[in-house]
Parts: structure tokens; C-alpha cells; sequence
């Protein structure tokens, strides 16, 4: 869906709790940012919300909108109020035609944002994600950068709904460099509380030379553990979340096709799953 086609017209206040940086100082800046919301619609994991940055001017610039993710299970802060979390990076781009290095302008705004700051919000969009009814389902999360947020809110969600979860977990987690991988670095890995489950595993996929902008090595992660990740595609018990930036398709696409060996045998089982609802897509 485009998005000039989501409907911004019912739009609230938010207040930043905190914001705070949770990259490493030598990598591009990523912030959790802590939101209330007062009067708004209810939010769960897998929503994802609107940012509607005010027009600098009258004449200058017009309203600017962009989409986030839910990055925990949205809380209560007492009297009605809700508190969303939300992991953004902040995002500089060289522009085509110009050549010329340009600031995002959502992305920096809320980057810019601190506590006590008020935003206004859309949504929320999307359908939350669904804990699966099996108690022995197969779940397969594979995210790229800030695609990692809405997986840490589902695994909180998922162990803490059914702590007693017996399906296998297998998380990919793809970045440039092992210090981009947000919520799974030195500093903080958010998912190292599940590894004592016994079901759950992540892997992490590198790019091998991330100075050379080399692609992220979905084929070593994905592709080493082929055939166990192929035998739970053909599970109806399986379920496949994608989350990250759009040329994580292509790249998915070629590493299953891959492990198959047939491109026509992969995309059938592909459009199989999506048919069924269980690969679910988050790009950007
Ligand atoms: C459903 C959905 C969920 C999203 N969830 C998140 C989220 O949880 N956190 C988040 O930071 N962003 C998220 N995004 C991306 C976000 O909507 C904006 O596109 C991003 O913040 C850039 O907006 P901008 O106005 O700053 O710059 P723009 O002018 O819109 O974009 C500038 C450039 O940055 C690239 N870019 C956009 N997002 C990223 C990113 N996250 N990492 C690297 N490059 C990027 C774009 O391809 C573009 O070339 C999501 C997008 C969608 C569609």
C-alpha cells in the first residue's frame, strides 16, 4: 500500500516519555523513543503507527507523514494512557539526481524529539500479530535493521502469553555489522533472556565487508541451516515473519531458491504460505 492510501484523517497527541540512544557511539544513530498517549486507539504488537510532521511553513513545505512500529506490548501508564515504545534510525540519503546528501525528515524529527515533547500520531495500521493457536507451531522471524523492533514486542508477547511455548523459534537477524544489530549487541541483547528456552535460536547475518557496502550474507545464516529452515516451510505448522527494508525480498528470494534449487518451486511455496497467512511482511 502507498502512503498517500492510509487514511491520516483521525489524528491524536502523543508525549514523549524518553528518548534514548541505543546504538553503539561508531554506527548510524537509533533511538528507542518511550510514547503516551492519552486519547487514542488501542495498540498492539504488530500495529504499526503514523508520524505526521508539521509543514515547516505555510507555503514551503507540506505535512509529512511516515509509518513505525510497535517495539514492545503497549502498556498502561495509569488514567487511560497508553505507552507505546518505537526504535527509530535516523536516516540520511544521497538523492538521486542531486547527488546530494539529504537528512529524512520524519526520521530526524523524532530523533530530535525529548521528554516532555508532544508528536501527533496516526492509526494504528496493520492487523497485530497473532500468537499462534498450536502450542507446537514453528515460527520463523527474519528482520533486517530497525525489522527487529515489532520481533522483540512478538517474542515478549509470545512468551509471556504461553510461557510453556513448545514450537521451535529461529530468528535471523540481519545488519551490516555485528555493532548495527540493535537489541542483540554487547550492550544490550533483549533476546538473550529466551536462549535458556531450548526452542529458541538467532542468528546473526553479516555483510562480510560492510565498508564495501557488501550485502548482508543471508546465504550463510539462512542458507547453512537450508534444509531445517525448508522442513519447516513445509510444516502447516510453520509460521514466517519478514520485517526490514525492501531488498530483503530479493535477497530471500534468492537464498530459498537456493536451498531448493528451483526458483519456480520456491515462489509456489511462497505464494502458498502468504495464501494461507502465515508469511507475513513488514518493508519499507
Ligand atoms: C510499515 C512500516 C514500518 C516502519 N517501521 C519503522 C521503524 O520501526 N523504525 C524506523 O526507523 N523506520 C521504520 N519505517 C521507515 C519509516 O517509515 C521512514 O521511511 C524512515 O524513518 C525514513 O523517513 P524520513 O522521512 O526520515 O526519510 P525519507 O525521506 O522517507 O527516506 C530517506 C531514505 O531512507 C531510507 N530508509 C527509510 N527507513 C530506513 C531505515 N529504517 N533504515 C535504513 N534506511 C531507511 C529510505 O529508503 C530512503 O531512501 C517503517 C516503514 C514502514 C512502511
Amino acid at each position: 500500500m502507498r502512503l498517500d492510501e492510509f487514511d491520516t484523517t483521525y489524528r491524536f497527541e502523543g508525549k514523549v516519555v524518553s528518548s534514548e540512544r541505543i546504538s553503539p557511539p561508531e554506527t548510524d544513530e537509533v533511538r528507542e523513543m518511550v510514547i503516551d498517549i492519552q486519547d487514542g486507539p488501542k495498540f498492539e504488537v504488530g500495529h504499526n503507527f503514523g508520524i505526521i510532521v508539521p509543514a515547516e511553513s505555510a507555503f514551503g513545505s507540506k505535512d509529512h507523514f511516515r509509518l513505525y512500529s510497535v517495539a514492545d506490548i503497549p502498556a498502561s501508564a495509569g488514567n487511560g494512557t497508553q505507552r507505546i515504545v518505537v526504535a527509530v534510525k535516523r536516516v540520511s540519503y544521497i538523492d538521486d539526481y542531486s547527488g546530494e546528501r539529504y537528512q529524512g525528515r520524519a526520521s530526524n524529527y523524532l530523533c530530535d524529539l525529548r521528554s516532555g515533547d508532544r508528536l501527533t500520531i496516526t492509526g494504528p495500521y496493520g492487523t497485530p500479530y497473532k500468537i499462534p493457536e498450536e502450542n507446537d507451531a514453528n515460527i520463523v522471524l527474519i528482520g533486517m535493521g530497525t525489522g527487529i523492533a515489532p520481533f522483540r514486542a512478538y517474542m515478549k508477547l509470545l512468551y509471556a502469553t504461553r510461557p510453556d511455548f513448545a514450537g521451535a523459534v529461529r530468528l535471523f537477524y540481519g545488519a551490516r555489522s555485528g555493532l548495527e544489530l540493535i537489541y542483540m549487541n554487547e550492550e544490550r541483547d533483549d533476546f538473550a533472556q529466551y536462549y535458556d528456552k531450548g526452542t529458541f535460536e538467532a542468528f546473526k547475518a553479516l555483510s562480510p565487508r560492510p565498508h564495501w557496502s557488501d550485502p548482508i550474507a543471508w546465504d550463510e545464516a539462512i542458507g547453512d541451516r537450508g534444509m531445517e529452515i525448508w522442513t519447516m516451510l513445509l510444516d502447516h505448522k510453520t509460521y514466517v515473519f519478514v520485517a526490514g527494508m525492501e531488498e530483503i525480498r530479493d535477497h530471500l528470494d534468492d537464498v530459498f531458491a537456493g536451498i531448493v534449487d528451483s526458483r519456480e518451486q520456491w515462489l509456489r511455496r511462497k505464494a502458498e504460505l502468504q495464501a494461507g497467512g502465515r508469511w507475513i511482511e513488514l518493508l519499507y
